[in-house]
């Protein structure tokens, strides 16, 4: 965790120390919240939509903050508090987070990509452990202000820091990119997300491949095989490319695919088996870029083996779990979009040995002016012959039952605004032996489903 005196902190934010002689003084971590505040951390007060942190100020040093950034166009600054005036407290603490992260010897690999991102960085940094000091983003720490609170945070000894960047725009990567300056990165997959903000894709690819913004010259890329919009911008790359996909276009591809109930088996040609302890095709994709990684950081096979056994998925995120009387369900109601959908779906109809396979799907939101068209096709592509029943929530949702009524005869598809009412149906319908996707975006609260079945 960064400790740096208040002069040090100062010259790096282009600030300016006042209240008397602190400059010596040390802080020790930062943070932008005087809930979660410890002792001797600077506080970093943010101006945001509903809250102006710089209200909390006197807050923070009386919760043990030992001094704090100031803003200089906000008015009142507190007498008596350690302060560093600097023009924007955002910026210096992307800036602060800039120059720690410069200061440290420690390795960095960036994960972005539409989905698979924090799945991902569980599976890079549970292999890894096994040889090196890790420290990766907590949970969703991944936006401009989360990504430098991380880096903030590492330890002086990490040796490398597996770091997860988000977006909801252009430019949001770049940025992230520049100030963790990584050795590695990974683009997981171009999906739908943000399309409505980004209009297209494409847009979406270019997007995501500003994470080489910071990368390292001839530092290591992993990409998406199966994405043209990203293969198509390696060619003549300085980057060490490597793909991971599907099938032999890609340097890594799974083959013997087995998937059971507690993880998937897969072999790696040359390699032999792998096994992760989560389900689905879309996560082998996320294994597999974690093991091309792996092996250029000379982790051998058995390491990459536990690491992948021992790894831990971040909750709701296709997590299968024991409900009452017998039935499973699937906890993927962290969020949707097309392609998790599919892969969702993809998993469920891949699975055997249940007497019944029930999918319940909510809304998938921000898909901008095609939303209605991407939630038909969704429901049009659902398998009749391995999928027993429909069940859909919210009005999008509906679109979804509509395209599967193309296929399934309509006592099988059911939709609903109201979730209560879902739950009473999909109570009667559930017996011993059967499993249920449950998948929405983030929104539609699917959760209160799963916790209606599980234990
Ligand atoms: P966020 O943008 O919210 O941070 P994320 O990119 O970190 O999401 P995860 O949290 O790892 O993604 O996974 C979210 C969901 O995306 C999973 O529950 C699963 O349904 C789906 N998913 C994960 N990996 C993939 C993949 N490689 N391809 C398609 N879908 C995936
Ligand atoms: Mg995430």
């Amino acid at each position: 965790m960064i400790k740096r005196t208040f002069k040090d902190i100062a010259k790096w934010v282009n600030g300016d120390v006042v209240e008397g002689d602190i400059s010596s003084v040390e802080a020790v971590g930062v943070s932008t919240d005087t809930r979660t505040i410890q002792r001797g951390n600077l506080y970093i007060p943010i101006v945001g939509e509903n809250f102006n942190g710089h209200d909390f100020v006197s807050t923070a040093i009386d919760n043990g903050a030992a001094g704090a950034l100031w803003q200089r166009n906000q008015p009142n600054p507190p007498a008596h508090i350690p302060l560093i005036y600097v023009e924007d407290t955002l910026l210096a603490l992307q800036d602060l987070a800039k120059s720690y992260m410069a200061s440290l010897s420690t390795k960095v690999v960036g994960i972005t990509g539409s989905n698979g991102k924090t799945t991902t960085k569980d599976m890079v940094t549970s292999v890894l452990a096994t040889m090196y000091k890790v420290q990766k983003t907590e949970g969703n720490y991944n936006n401009h202000i989360g990504l430098p609170l991380t880096i903030l945070r590492l330890e002086g000894d990490t040796e490398i820091a597996v770091l997860e960047m988000g977006m909801s725009g252009r430019g949001e990567i770049e940025l992230l990119s520049s100030i963790a300056k990584p050795d590695a990165a990974i683009i997981t997959n171009i999906g739908e997300s943000h399309l409505q903000d980004l209009g297209s894709r494409e847009a979406i690819s270019e997007a995501k491949f500003e994470i080489t913004a910071g990368l390292r010259e001839s530092g290591m890329l992993i990409i998406d095989g199966d994405e043209p919009l990203l293969t198509e911008k390696v060619v003549n790359s300085p980057y060490q490319v490597t793909t991971v996909g599907r099938s032999k276009e890609s340097d890594y591809y799974p083959m013997q695919i087995k998937q059971k109930s507690e993880g998937t088996y897969f072999t790696i040609d040359g390699e032999g088996e792998f096994f992760i302890p989560v389900l689905g095709k879309h996560n082998i994709h996320n294994a597999l870029s974690a093991i091309a990684l792996a092996k250029t950081l000379a982790v051998s096979n058995a390491n990459i083996r536990k690491g992948l056994e021992m790894m831990k998925i971040t909750g709701m995120r296709t997590e299968l779990l024991e409900g009452k009387a017998g039935v499973r369900v699937i906890n993927d109601a962290y969020n949707a979009s097309p392609t998790s959908m599919r892969a969702g779906i993809e998993l469920l109809q891949d699975l055997q040995g249940y007497k019944k396979k029930i999918v319940v799907l909510g809304d998938m939101l921000e898909l901008g002016e095609k939303e209605e068209s991407f939630h038909y096709d969704v429901g049009k592509g659902i398998d009749k012959e391995k999928i027993d029943y429909v069940i859909t929530f919210g009005a999008l949702g509906r679109k979804i039952a509509d395209g599967a009524k193309e296929n399934f005869s309509i006592e099988r598809v059911h939709a609903f605004n109201d979730k209560q009412a879902l739950i009473e149906t999909l109570k009667r319908i559930v017996e011993e032996g059967d499993i249920v996707l449950v998948k929405g975006s983030r929104g539609m609260k699917l959760e209160e489903v799963v916790d209606a079945l599980a234990k």
